[in-house]
């Protein structure tokens, strides 16, 4: 399917990162799955699925030539129109290889983001430094997304700071100081996305918690979000407008 921006106009809700398939009116979501997944989550998905590809931290296994062919089948599958970011890709301290190797792989994947101008949905636990090291070292201008955002504020403004946005779940919204954060700082909320991940809750839920924690009504969130997801995957600066 080619997705053309002016199917958002019939969107309500967008789920910024989900590993499930949900079709239905009204709803997009962004599936984020493994190259090797692709064909199969791609034969189930409906015309309001989009896709991001990566190569998750957890599921670097074997060599680093391994690694490079599994980066050539993602980049072959990176010319189809209904993959919009690469992801999940990342760094965690806490599970998956040796830091060395993640790391390594993550440089190659924000070289590659860059190279064919693809936005990155990233997993980050623990090894925020690095991802911002790496960011300014690779791809300083490349739109990334951390996904599942769980910090505190100072954190989250440094991201900021750094031309990274974030993806909240029930998670990063149950929070008392980030959404307090967000509140005083609304000029920051074009840099926030809504996830439902590997969750069972609704995207729906999602939104609605946020319009409360962000004392917002919904078709304001909902603008927003859509604005977000144009910026943030089209490059489109006048999403203001
Ligand atoms: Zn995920």
């Amino acid at each position: 399917m080619k997705f053309s921006q002016n199917d958002l106009e019939n969107i309500e809700y967008i789920d910024f990162h989900t590993h499930q398939e949900f079709d239905a009116p009204q709803y997009l979501n962004v599936v984020s799955c493994e190259p090797e997944e692709f064909e199969n989550h791609n034969n189930k998905a409906g015309s309001n699925t989009l896709f991001s590809v990566g190569i998750h931290p957890w599921l670097l296994k074997g060599s680093y030539d391994e690694f490079i062919d599994r980066m050539r089948i993602l980049e072959k599958l990176l010319t189809k129109s209904n993959i919009i970011a690469i992801g999940e890709a990342g760094l965690d301290k806490t599970r998956g290889p040796a830091a060395a190797t993640q790391i390594v792989a993550f440089s190659e994947i924000l070289k590659t983001a860059v190279r064919i101008n693809k936005p990155v949905i990233v997993h980050c636990v623990r090894f925020y430094p690095e991802i911002i090291t790496l960011k300014k070292q690779f791809a300083p201008d490349l739109p990334i997304m951390i996904h599942g955002y769980n910090g505190k504020p100072p954190l989250l403004k440094q991201l900021f700071k750094h031309n990274c946005s974030v993806s909240l779940g029930l998670a990063g919204l149950n929070r008392r100081d980030v959404p307090e954060f967000l509140r005083a700082n609304t000029q920051h909320l074009d840099r926030i996305a809504l996830e439902t991940d590997d969750s069972n809750v609704s995207v729906k839920s999602v939104y609605t918690r946020a319009c409360e924690v962000l004392d917002m009504n919904e078709q304001a969130l909902k603008n927003i979000m859509k604005e977000n997801f144009k910026r943030f995957f089209f490059n489109d600066d006048n999403a203001q407008n």
